[in-house]
């Protein structure tokens, strides 16, 4: 039996907008099988998931995407696998959230003066977990006509040396890979084709990754074209690592990433789930 695979979506524990329970349903009328639950810095959905993927009989995948700052740029680690109730994880975790409630309550102070006022507390009502992430800044100014899309709002207002973009440190690259490891888990870097780096830039974040014991480059994503993921591929084969394939999927109002409509992985791959033991993972799901 084919599997259907999606290592990374997002729900309201995030900057998603879909309920876990949602999320999870959505997932298995889109087909999906085997679905990871990846939050920006927050486990804090995957109990909720678990239970619904025992009822809709999907294999749910406890997971998290951690931020990062590496050589100044933002990167994201997945893991997969974890254990949400490892205490190194969680106390790394909680740092992250404190640093993302200081860092909105600044985009807040910044916006204000650049004339945009209430953008705190606006962002901070529509996160329904315990983050704030940009994304909800991002939804308050596109509603409020400041640009035309979100990803215009991202643009001109939040990305780096935009006038509501705060510099700061996330996590560093060794600290990601160990929380995830202590949680018995493995790090993946997420939408690698996505950072804006040269290749040799490209070539050391992934070589430093492999010495701190990180296992997998997530080849196929949402955020990939093809072409994006052959490279990626060829990547993962240099550097020893495994494969992952997930969405990004953050709710129906982004349609151009739909959950459970990812291409294959190129034939090159080791899949990452090759060394999962899926009949006990998931014997719900193997069983219908
Ligand atoms: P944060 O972790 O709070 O800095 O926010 C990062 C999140 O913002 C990502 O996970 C995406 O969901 C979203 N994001 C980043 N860049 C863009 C963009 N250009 N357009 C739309 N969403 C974006
Ligand atoms: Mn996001
Ligand atoms: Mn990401
Ligand atoms: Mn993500």
């Amino acid at each position: 039996m084919t599997l259907h695979y999606d290592l990374h979506s997002h729900s309201l524990a995030s900057d998603g907008t879909l309920s876990p329970a949602e999320l999870v349903g959505s997932a298995a009328a889109s087909g999906v099988d085997v679905l990871a639950l990846t939050d920006h810095d927050e486990t804090g959905g995957i109990a909720e998931a678990c239970a619904a993927a025992d009822a809709a009989g999907l294999c749910l995948i406890p997971g998290v995407e951690v931020s990062v700052t590496w050589e100044k740029q933002t990167v994201h680690i997945v893991g997969l696998r974890i254990d949400p109730e490892s205490s190194p994880l969680q106390q790394g975790l909680a740092r992250l959230r404190e640093f993302r409630h200081w860092r909105a309550e600044e985009m807040g102070r910044r916006l204000a003066k650049h004339g945009i006022e209430g953008a705190y507390e606006a962002a901070s009502a529509l996160a329904r977990g315990r983050i704030i992430s940009r994304t909800h800044f991002a939804h308050f100014l596109a509603d409020e006509g400041h640009a035309k899309s979100v990803r215009d709002v991202f643009k001109h207002f939040l990305k780096p040396r935009k006038p509501g973009h705060v510099p700061g440190e996330w996590a560093t690259l060794e600290e990601a890979v160990s929380w995830i490891h202590s949680a018995g888990g493995q790090a993946v870097i997420a939408h690698p084709a996505r950072y804006t780096m040269s290749a040799s830039k490209r070539r050391k974040l992934f070589g430093e990754f492999v010495e701190l014991g990180g296992e997998a480059l997530e080849v196929v994503s949402g955020s990939h074209s093809l072409g994006d993921s052959y490279a990626m591929a060829q990547y993962a084969r240099q550097f020893g690592l495994l494969a992952s394939a997930g969405s990004d999927y953050h709710g129906p109002e982004n349609p151009w990433i739909a959950l459970g409509r990812l291409p294959p992985l190129p034939k090159s791959c080791r899949p990452i789930w090759s060394g999962w033991d899926m009949e006990r993972a998931c014997p719900a799901r193997l069983a219908v």
